[in-house]
């Protein structure tokens, strides 16, 4: 459905409704020309990308870069001509994307003209938008940093990151926090793949990507669960349908018959947030046929017992009433992953975003360890991430919970980092508050989620475990709109005392506060306009090189970075091993700062150097294996896939899929990581019989250390130098290396050889647990299967069950998920002020079921209001579809710019207002947090429609 009708109250701003792609950038004010499009732009606010002629023999510079819209990371051909972007080629040779892009990548070069972009600093004054200078800017937001510093000290400063840093941003960007003394730093991984990271690594040690999306060709089965990759992930699908033609099995489990269901042999509707129970059904047909696979459960994993008592509680009758699917077809779904061996799983954001989203991800994990799945090609979890750079912003600590590598937040974590950065301990404690609130340490506890900021700002203050409330923060290339609970983040906006916005972009967060001053907007230059390096979802690396220069007063990241470092007086610290040119850091002596520290994932072996031979090497690496025959990458897996052990000089291949004991360590074997203890209510929790290929030690082991190549009688294998840095260290702390070498030289896996655990003790739920959603249309399950009593979860209180004891569902009867769609990504803005995305889908919408539709006199296309039981009613058109059944609607999430029927388009900087705007969906998402990483709950909520 094209959807056509024009708002009367919603303006949008030029773009209308229904126009042709002529008429769209006509009215748009755009020629179709990109050079032309350049040429709108006054020559004061540009630097190189100003129009001119360029005569058609002009050189042709080719860089290679790769696409910012998703994780996939496909790579692109830039042609620059005068330093201007004219040309762009997906390309043919990259192993990714054989020359395949979606409408994203597509439209990338769009971005190298960006007339919707920020051009120069700007403030909030008496309520106008003010140029400033960039001197100005940084002084201004500095010393008010510095202010509020003194006055309710450093975890008042909320530090908002990006998905959408390369690597070295991420890391300087928590490098920068860490310094500052705070951990209230946090990115949109919380939001996405947070409650992955914990179930998974919780699992069997690491929480990634275990496989590779290239590797699915080699599946005989493929089940994807609350994931679109049509959408989501379209470059994936080339992978995904070559395997189904060498005849692979697809299954696709969605509340919503998504565009991937319509390539499955096997479309399972569930009701949202009943993954649990849909899982355990299908191990009750597993178990009850013999299925599993015994030999590989009985050497590698831990406390499957516990699963099958618990899952005797779900025979398929029990299944049927939670999740609405048959016994016949749960049957056949578990017979074609037992007899289509091996599989693989991927899940997205329709299993993480729940209140319970880690058990889900565990769940998960566990139905392919009873089969027998993992550390094979053709099967493991694949787990599909959103951003291009998500991947590496995790592992390089932008979060509230941990240093760069999953180091934590524990003393030996901050010694080991000081130790990289040459900095003492003491210095850096000193930099945090000091004593303990509500029973927290600030410099060793969890900070403040990005997902709830806004509590931090407007809870009590006696009621939050730092000294006081968040009063300022910098939204540094994430929005607003991705926040759930609307009204309450713009009053936490209009409460603060300063908001800053650091994006190529104003973002909601500079449009959507109703003050009229403390706003400023600071000019970040895009991916295209630096380079540096960035980690696909199958934990590849890839060198991306600069585009063009920085366009109008834009900067990079990590020179605005270094600029309010040395505002704040901590250059000297932070910089000590990276040259500064001018005021830009060198981004190879990031790399290469990064690579000294980040042993526990294996970010070592990957120097600039190695990086940059791949990228010009592209065509070298098969698109089916992932590896290079030949040339100077022989043998290598493509971006060196974490962990690729060692320092460069060992010249690992990097890891292509996880724990996988037919290959040697040294080829990119492993096996799961002991990363738990060695035993558990006494019993073993190492591996048994089981070990990977060439290991010295033939059964399961313990994480090395000095002491253990000591007993193992390998400690005179390093050499003198590395026996000096290793006394006292074990293989993640260890700076020279030579543990993780003598490790792998004898064949062992330097993290051990342990089982994958079904039982987390440390967790709320020490397996998975099924608990019914906080806004649940089933009354009758509560009883059931309730949710969490109410607590405190990094540093803040969090509401359980004193939300779901209340009945919401007579009010509010319609079961409200949402979603990605192919023309935008995340929160909108930049692919919103894309002309050429702009116009393929015009307005927000609300799916609803013809039914539902009929029930209300609504007809396709009708402008409604969706009403929130936490109150919030927004305005958008309806789309009247079957692919969501009576009772159940979707929302796409990529919207912003107006406001409960209000339209913020007067509110943007003159001419930065993007071509498209729209209600934002999570106006209207409501209450509901992930007890253990507080990842919000927006795929099972309640709404009513009416018409508008
Ligand atoms: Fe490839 Fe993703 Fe970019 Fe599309 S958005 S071109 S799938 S990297």
């Amino acid at each position: 459905m094209r959807l056509t009708r024009t708002s009367d109250k919603v303006s949008l701003p030029k773009s209308g409704l229904g126009l042709n792609r002529r008429q769209f950038l006509k009215t748009a004010g755009l020629s179709a020309g990109g050079i032309a499009a350049a040429s709108m732009l006054g020559t004061a606010m540009m630097r190189k990308a100003h129009a001119e002629f360029i005569p058609h023999d002009t050189p042709i510079e080719v860089k290679k870069t790769i696409c910012t819209h998703c994780a996939v990371g496909c790579g692109i051909y830039a042609h620059v001509q005068n330093g201007v972007w004219t040309d762009q080629e997906p390309a043919f040779d990259h192993p990714f994307n054989s020359g395949g892009h979606c409408a994203k990548g597509a439209a990338v070069r769009e971005v190298g003209h960006g007339d919707r972009r920020l051009k120069y600093p700007m403030k909030k004054e008496g309520g106008k938008w003010k140029r400033i200078s960039w001197e100005q800017a940084i002084n201004e937001v500095g010393n008010k940093a510095l202010e509020i510093r003194e006055q309710s000290g450093p975890d008042s400063i909320f530090f908002m990151g990006s998905a959408k840093f390369s690597n070295e941003q991420a890391y300087l960007y928590r490098k920068l926090a860490a310094l500052w003394g705070t951990n209230n730093v946090d990115h949109s991984a919380r939001i996405c793949h947070s409650t992955t990271v914990a179930g998974v690594a919780n699992t069997w040690g690491y929480g990634a990507q275990s496989n590779s999306i290239n590797d699915m060709r080699n599946a005989k089965s493929m089940i994807f669960v609350g994931a679109n990759p049509c959408e989501a992930h379209p470059v994936a699908m080339q992978h995904i349908l070559i395997g189904k033609e060498r005849g692979a099995k697809i299954i696709v489990v969605d509340p919503r018959f998504t565009h991937t269901a319509a390539k499955s042999d096997e479309y399972v509707h569930i009701r949202p947030g009943t993954d649990i129970p849909f899982i355990y059904g299908l191990l009750w047909h597993i178990f009850e046929n013999g299925w599993e696979d015994k030999q590989f459960v009985e050497e590698r994993v831990y406390g499957m017992e516990l699963i099958r008592d618990e899952v005797k509680k779900f025979p398929p009758d029990v299944v049927e009433n939670i999740a609405g699917v048959t016994k016949e077809q749960m049957f056949r779904v578990a017979k074609i992953l037992a007899d289509y061996r091996p599989g693989t799983i991927v899940w997205c954001m329709g299993g993480t975003q729940h209140h319970m989203g880690n058990s889900n991800t565990r769940a998960y994990c566990i139905l392919q360890l009873a089969l027998g799945n993992m550390g094979v090609p053709g099967g493991g979890t694949n787990i599909f991430r959103g951003h291009d750079n998500v991947q590496g912003a995790t592992d390089f600590g932008l979060l509230f919970d941990n240093l760069p590598g999953y180091y934590g937040l524990t003393s030996g974590a901050w010694e080991h980092w000081g130790a990289v950065w040459g900095l003492e301990y003491a210095w850096m404690k000193s930099r945090f508050d000091q004593g303990t609130y509500l029973g927290q340490e600030p410099m060793h506890s969890t900070g403040i989620p990005c997902s709830r900021w806004q509590d931090g700002v407007l809870e009590p203050k006696d009621k939050i475990a730092q000294r006081d409330n968040i009063r300022m923060a910098f939204f540094w290339g994430q929005s607003v709109n991705t926040e759930t609970r609307g009204p309450t983040v713009r009053k936490a906006l209009d409460a603060m005392d300063m908001v800053v916005v650091v994006d190529p972009f104003p973002t909601m967060a500079g449009v959507m506060p109703e003050r009229s001053d403390g706003v400023y907007l600071l000019p970040a230059a895009t991916q295209f306009e630096t380079y540096g390096s960035v980690s696909a979802t199958n934990r590849s690396i890839q060198w991306r090189s600069k585009v063009i220069e920085p366009l109008f007063e834009c900067k990079p990241d990590h020179e605005i970075i270094y600029l309010l470092a040395k505002h704040w007086g901590i250059d000297a610290q932070m910089f000590k091993n990276i040259k500064v040119n001018g005021s830009e850091p060198l981004v190879e002596d990031i790399t290469r700062e990064f690579n000294r520290g980040m042993w526990t994932i294996g970010y070592t072996g990957q120097s600039p150097e190695r990086l940059k031979l791949h990228q010009e090497n592209w065509g070298e690496f098969s698109a089916d294996s992932l590896q290079a025959a030949g040339g100077p990458c022989a043998g290598e897996t493509y971006g060196l896939p974490w962990p690729c052990w060692g320092t460069p000089e060992m010249k690992h291949p990097g890891t292509q899929i996880l724990y996988r004991t037919d290959l040697e360590v040294r080829n990119g074997g492993g096996t799961f990581r002991a990363r738990f203890g060695v035993e558990h209510e006494g019993k073993s929790i190492l591996a048994v019989d089981s070990w990977s290929k060439g290991s010295a030690i033939e059964d399961g082991y313990p994480e090395f250390t000095d002491a253990m190549l000591k007993q193992l009688g390998w400690w005179n294998q390093l050499t003198p130098a590395e026996q000096s840095a290793a006394e006292g260290k074990n293989w993640k702390t260890d700076l020279s290396g030579g543990i993780q070498r003598v490790a792998i030289a004898n064949g062992c896996t330097p993290y051990g050889n342990a089982k994958a655990r079904c039982t987390v003790w440390t967790f709320p739920d020490k397996i998975p647990i099924h608990r019914e959603p906080l806004y649940t249309p089933r009354r009758d399950l509560v009883p059931l299967y309730p949710t969490y009593a109410d607590q405190y979860v990094a540093r803040l209180p969090t509401l359980y069950e004193s939300i779901q004891k209340q009945d919401f569902a007579k009010g509010f009867p319609l079961v409200l998920t949402t979603g990605r769609i192919v023309e935008y990504e995340g929160g909108g803005e930049e692919t919103r002020s894309n002309p050429w995305l702009a116009q393929l889908q015009q307005e927000m919408y609300i799916e609803l079921n013809p039914k539902d539709a009929q029930d209300r006199g609504i007809r396709d296309g009708d402008k409604v209001k969706v009403h929130s039981p936490e109150g919030a009613i927004i305005e958008v058109a309806a789309m009247v579809t079957p692919r969501v059944i009576p009772g159940e609607t979707f929302m796409p999430f990529h919207f912003a710019g107006v406001f409960e029927s209000k339209s913020l388009a007067k509110d943007y900087p003159e001419g930065t207002e993007p071509y498209v705007i729209g209600e934002s969906a999570n106006t209207a998402m409501t209450y509901g947090y992930d007890v253990v990483t507080q990842m919000q709950e927006t795929k099972a909520t309640l709404c009513q429609i009416s018409r508008a």
